[in-house]
This record gives C-alpha cells, sequence and structure tokens, in this order.
C-alpha cells in the first residue's frame, strides 16, 4: 500500500479538521502555535496539504521550497497572510471559510440591538455604580421597530430573517441585485433606506471604494433618536462624526465591532474616539468569535481541502479558477492547471485524440491568467500521454487523480 498522505496543521487548528482528515485516510500532524519561515519549511517536505490560521505567513519562500504542497487551508475568514500569487502561479489551492462565522455575527447584532433599544448597557454601568433608575424612559420593545440592514450578503440576509422573526418590519440597501427574503423591503437607494429606518446596521464587505462610505452626511440623515451599528470594518465609518452624533445627543446610541486600528495583541491598549461614550457597545472584534464557528471553520476548509485532493475540484477556491466537474465511475480524471492563453484545450484534446484516449467529461474555468480544465478519461492512456501534456509549455500543474 501507498503511504498515506502528509497533512501539517498548525496553530490549534480545531479538532474536527484533524478527525476529519484522518478519516480520509491522511497522516495529519499539528503543531499548538505558528512556525516561523525556516521552520516551516523544515517541516513540508512530503507535505500536500498545509492548515494555517493568522498568524503563520506562507511567503513565496516556503511555497518554492514545497513542491510536493497541493492546497493550503486558511482555517480563518482573511487570506493575507498567504502569498496568493505565489500559490496560484505554482499550481497550490488555496480555501478559506468565507461564511463559517456569519450566524455568530449575527447572533451578535440581535443581542446588540435589544440591548441598546433597552438601554440595558447605561442600566448595568448605573447598577454597578450603585443607582436604581427604573425608568422606562427611551426603553423600547424591538417589535415593530424598523431595521434597516446596509449590504445584504451572507450575514445581512440571515439578520434579515431573524430581525422579522422578533417582529421587526426590515428594509435593505444593496448595491448589487438581491432577493428580498421574508417580508424585506428593498431601498433603491442609502438615502432612502437612512430616513425610513430606527436602527441602521452596516454588513458591506470590505471593498476599498467601501472605506470612509459612512460619515458626517450619512449620520445626519439618519433618523433622530435612532441607533447604528457596525460588525463589518473598521475603516468603513469615520468614528470622529459616530463620537458627534452621539454626543449631541441625535443618535441614541451605537454597537462597533471593528475599528480602524486593532491593537496587535491582546494586551495592547485600545484607542478610539468611541471610548467613554454613553449607550455605546464597543467589542474587540468578536463578531465570529464563538466554539461554534471554530468548529464550523474546522470541517468546513478540511473538507474543502480533500475535495479538492480527491476531486479537483476548486469552488469557492481563493485563487484557483472554479471548476466542479461531477465524478462518475470507471474514468481516470486529469486535473490541468495552465497559463490562461488561446488554445490550450485544443491542443490538450488533440493530445488525448492522437492517442486514442476519449474523452468522458470535461469542463474548463479560468479567472485571470490561469486556466484550469478537469478532464475524465477512458481506462486507456499511458504515461506518453502524461508526460505530454505535463510538457505542454503552458502547464502550471498537471495531476493524475484517478
Ligand atoms: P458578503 O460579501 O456576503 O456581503 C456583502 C454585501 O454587501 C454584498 O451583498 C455586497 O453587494 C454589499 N455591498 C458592498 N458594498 C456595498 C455598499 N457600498 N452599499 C451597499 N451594499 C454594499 O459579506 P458577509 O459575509 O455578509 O460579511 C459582511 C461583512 O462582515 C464583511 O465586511 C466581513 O468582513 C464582516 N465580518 C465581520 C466579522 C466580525 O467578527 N465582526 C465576522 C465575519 C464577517
Amino acid at each position: 500500500a501507498s503511504a498515506p498522505r502528509r497533512a501539517l496543521l498548525l496553530e490549534n487548528i480545531h479538532p474536527d479538521a484533524v478527525s476529519g482528515l484522518e478519516k480520509n485516510g491522511y497522516a495529519v500532524e499539528t503543531v499548538a502555535g505558528a512556525l516561523d519561515e525556516d521552520e516551516l519549511i523544515a517541516r513540508l517536505g512530503g507535505v500536500e496539504l498545509l492548515g494555517i490560521r493568522s498568524k503563520t505567513n506562507v511567503t513565496d519562500a516556503v511555497l518554492a521550497a514545497a513542491p510536493d504542497l497541493l492546497a493550503v487551508g486558511a482555517f480563518c475568514i482573511g487570506t493575507n497572510q498567504i502569498d496568493v500569487a505565489s500559490a496560484s502561479t505554482r499550481g497550490v489551492a488555496v480555501f478559506n471559510a468565507p461564511f463559517s462565522n456569519t450566524r455568530s455575527v449575527v447572533e451578535l447584532v440581535i443581542a446588540e440591538i435589544i440591548a441598546l433599544t433597552r438601554r440595558l448597557v447605561d442600566k448595568n454601568t448605573g447598577m454597578h455604580a450603585g443607582v436604581w433608575d427604573k425608568s422606562a424612559e427611551g426603553s423600547h420593545e424591538v417589535r415593530g421597530r424598523r431595521l434597516g440592514i446596509i449590504g445584504y450578503g451572507n450575514i445581512g440576509s440571515q439578520l434579515s430573517v431573524l430581525a422579522e422573526n422578533l417582529g421587526m418590519s426590515v428594509f435593505f440597501y444593496d448595491t448589487a441585485d438581491k432577493l428580498a427574503l421574508g417580508n424585506a423591503r428593498r431601498c433603491s437607494s442609502m438615502e432612502e433606506l437612512l430616513a425610513t429606518v430606527d436602527i441602521v446596521t452596516l454588513h458591506v464587505d470590505g471593498r476599498p471604494g467601501n472605506s470612509g462610505m459612512f460619515g458626517e452626511a450619512e449620520f445626519a440623515r439618519m433618523r433622530p433618536g435612532s441607533l447604528f451599528l457596525n460588525l463589518s470594518r473598521g475603516f468603513v465609518v469615520d468614528h470622529q462624526a459616530l463620537r458627534q452624533h452621539i454626543e449631541s445627543g441625535h443618535l441614541a446610541g451605537a454597537a462597533v465591532d471593528v475599528f480602524p486600528n486593532e491593537p496587535k495583541k491582546r494586551g495592547d491598549e485600545f484607542v478610539s474616539e468611541l471610548r467613554g461614550l454613553p449607550n455605546v457597545i464597543i467589542t474587540p472584534h468578536i463578531g465570529g468569535s464563538t466554539e461554534e464557528a471554530q468548529q464550523d471553520i474546522g470541517q468546513f476548509v478540511a473538507g474543502k481541502l480533500h475535495d479538492f485532493v480527491s476531486t479537483g475540484n476548486t469552488a469557492l477556491s481563493v485563487n484557483l479558477p472554479p471548476v466542479s466537474l461531477t465524478s462518475q465511475n470507471g474514468v481516470h480524471r486529469l486535473t490541468h492547471l495552465h497559463r490562461n492563453t488561446p488554445g490550450v484545450l485544443a491542443t490538450i484534446n488533440s493530445v488525448l485524440a492522437d492517442h486514442q484516449v476519449n474523452i468522458e467529461g470535461q469542463l474548463l474555468g479560468t479567472r485571470g491568467d490561469l486556466g484550469y480544465v478537469i478532464t475524465d478519461i477512458g481506462s486507456q492512456y499511458t504515461s506518453d500521454v502524461i508526460g505530454q501534456l505535463r510538457d505542454l509549455p503552458t502547464t502550471v500543474r498537471l495531476r493524475l487523480l484517478s
């Protein structure tokens, strides 16, 4: 029997990732912390799958020194710690967990909407200072309140469903065409939404154009006494403007989980205009930080890595063209990653035809400079065919899967 495929998982990745890969026949080595460049290079010989979180840098030098590596799993959301361009040119697939923690974010938003609407923060602070204040002034039920969701993607649309279940009326604005779920109503502009709702919550993505998209003009358009939440990205909001609208009493409260400058590590001082404001909840970027999200990330990314190794499918890969071809029995599968230039598919297919190899199934996808084609072929093929395909000048990486 051939030796098991090897996987190396760093940074305390969830045990479900380890057991998931082991169940699929991998020999899994784990390391509790991150490794630096030299340590990582020394560990990667013969390793086909590497799993990391945010503290391991997968540099061009690391990738260059790891010819056996097939895929890198970022068991988190961000992939800035990986030289993704280098991975692409070497044919190494990169996967992450883009929506494993979205439910956790939605639940925190719901908790904060209720807390702000009931002025729980101020009541709690008062009680700890010995102040007994039973007044109902400024406290509301969320039932019947109008919630405005800006950015109706994975998080915004889930929030829409749960908020409606609490009896809120949901309005949303998104720059892309989105299906309105339940009774949610689409606004045709952000201005329309801001003039309509009691609570504004941002769930836009981090594209550069969203930098500073919510500032003085947008806060000024919000209805008096309304609430503001941002659990998307810190650089989207002008915090100085938010501070002024809280201090003036125009806004009744806010919850913010993300900041333009976040401390690098535990214990570093948190500096922000939003410290010390009344009815303002500030949290250290914990929207997605739950044990359930970590478990989902472990299962999701491990599943993606195994699927890529065994079927060549690249759906939801961060860097390779997305291609998924349904498997069928009795065929061999070739995956060919190549430079995206005219004629590659025709060349591959003429090499196969020249050798009397029948194509049983085939799918091509491209992404930028790369093309990726999965080809299922009948049982007869020779090492000559494989060699010719591997030697094509456009080939980045060829794999024979079965
Ligand atoms: P997503 O990509 O599924 O959805 C984003 C939506 O925003 C898309 O529908 C997009 O069309 C829309 N959009 C982008 N720019 C817009 C604009 N200027 N106006 C209106 N709509 C706009 O993303 P998601 O998974 O729902 O995540 C949303 C945000 O939450 C992201 O910024 C993500 O980084 C952040 N996030 C934060 C935490 C946390 O811990 N606080 C955890 C997970 C995700």
